[in-house]
């Protein structure tokens, strides 16, 4: 067994790992190094109830229980160099730079959002939403603010939209792609989830694309759409997704994964890298699956269950079963699910629709691939078990 665990990153699977490791009575030393100045903290509140009713209780622990475990947290505090072969991180704190050995390093470094590319970027009022801090400056920047335009329509930017309506504002959602969301839920969902912000009075601007942003006096004014509109914007915030940033593995010989599987860090099944005693999860790996396919996933449950599997990896243990992904994302008064992992050209069966809530299957080859509603959770839930076996989609149809 290992005699030292370090950990960089100090979000949800840096949190998740230490945790299990310590639950399960490991008692080697665990250092989390983490680039920023709050503890580990929980990220989907930040485009849900920390826009719309300032919460800022988003801890993932209370302060002390990483005092209590023994769980040393070097916070402000940046990883910017691997080296595998002597077995260290360099770390760099308010300037100065030091060496920390480690027995087993577990990467768990999460996503940089991406910015605007184009004219306007750095503008005042143009916001993304990544970190607790992002989230506070973009509430802080609402007073006073009557129009906003969200660019991207992923889950993060129709979060913003729906906060935003919350917050009083009038939005427009630019999407270059036909409906919301059809890269991960495909067209037929996509529409669905139009209707819910478009109901909400959102102003749904598809299949077109940003040129640039305008300002005055420093402060975003305007938005130009690649159709020649204008609109108006008091503030916009940029929902184009996010990348792993992973400069600090230069060098470090650690495999990258191939741009088309999603890039991040290669791993394999069980969260190994490349390198000897050097594991990833979370946002920034990308793991293969049982047939050796590799996917890279920005999913709460998935790093969730990555921090499992490495601590029973770290400590020897038996491993847990496998589970069903699954996601979960608020808009309005709903939650919209998804289990299983679907394509988004994967055939669609809505079996509930009434309009605004509804529930429908994804199914590929005859067989059943995900399940994804809005509003309908007692129902979707109860499909999981047909997600752990090979479940014809007839049979779940024929039982309608
Ligand atoms: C606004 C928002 C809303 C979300 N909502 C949902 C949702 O509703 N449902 C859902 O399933 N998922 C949601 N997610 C996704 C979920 O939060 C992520 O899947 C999860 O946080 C991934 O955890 P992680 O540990 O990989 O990365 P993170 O939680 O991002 O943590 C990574 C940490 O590593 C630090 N770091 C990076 N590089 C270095 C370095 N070189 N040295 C030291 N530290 C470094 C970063 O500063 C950060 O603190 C949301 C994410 C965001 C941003």
């Amino acid at each position: 067994m290992t005699d030292s665990v370090v950990i960089v990153g100090g979000g949800l699977g840096a949190s998740r790992l230490a945790e299990n490791l310590r639950g399960n009575e490991f008692a080697a030393p665990i250092t989390i190094i983490s680039a920023e100045a709050h503890p580990p903290y929980d990220r989907p509140p930040l485009s849900k109830s920390t826009l719309t009713d300032a919460a800022d209780r988003v801890d993932l622990k209370p302060s002390e229980f990483y005092t209590d475990a023994g769980i040393e947290l070097r916070l402000s505090s940046r990883v910017v160099a691997v080296d595998t072969a002597a077995r260290h991180v360099t770390v760099e704190t308010g300037g100065q730079r030091s060496e920390v050995p480690y027995g087993t390093l577990v990467l768990a470094t999460g996503l940089s959002p991406r910015r605007f590319p184009g004219e306007g970027a750095d503008l005042s009022g143009v916001h993304v939403i990544r970190t607790f801090d992002d989230a506070v400056a973009l509430r802080e920047d609402v007073d006073g603010v009557r129009t906003a335009v969200v660019i991207g329509a992923g889950f993060i930017g129709c979060e913003a939209a729906a906060s935003l309506t919350k917050l009083g504002l009038t939005v427009t959602v630019v999407e270059p792609a036909q409906t919301p969301l059809a890269g991960a839920l495909g067209p037929v969902i996509g529409g669905f989830v139009a209707r819910l912000h478009t109901e909400a009075g959102v102003n749904l601007r598809t299949g077109v694309g940003v040129t640039r942003l305008c300002g005055t006096d420093g402060r975003v004014s305007a938005v130009e759409l690649d159709d020649g509109t204008v609109l108006d914007a008091d503030l916009v915030v940029v929902g184009i997704g996010g990348y792993p940033d992973l400069t600090y593995l230069e060098g470090s010989g650690i495999e990258l994964a191939d741009r088309s599987t999603g890039g991040g860090i290669a791993c394999d099944h069980l969260g190994h890298t490349s390198a000897p005693g050097v594991f990833a999860i979370g946002d920034a790996a990308n793991w293969a699956d049982a047939h050796g396919r590799r996917h890279r996933v920005e999913h709460w449950n998935h790093t969730v269950e990555q921090a499992v599997t490495v601590a029973a990896e770290i400590e020897e243990h038996a491993l847990p079963a496998p589970t069903v992904p699954y996601f979960w994302s608020d808009q309005y008064d709903l939650k919209v699910q998804l289990l299983g992992a679907p394509r988004p050209d994967d055939q669609v069966h809505v079996v509930d629709d009434d309009g605004r809530k509804f529930l429908a299957y994804y199914s590929r080859d005859g067989l059943l691939t995900g399940v994804v509603g809005a509003g309908r959770v007692g129902k979707l839930m109860k499909t999981r078990p047909h997600l752990l076996t090979e479940t014809p989609i007839a049979e779940l149809l024929d039982a309608q």
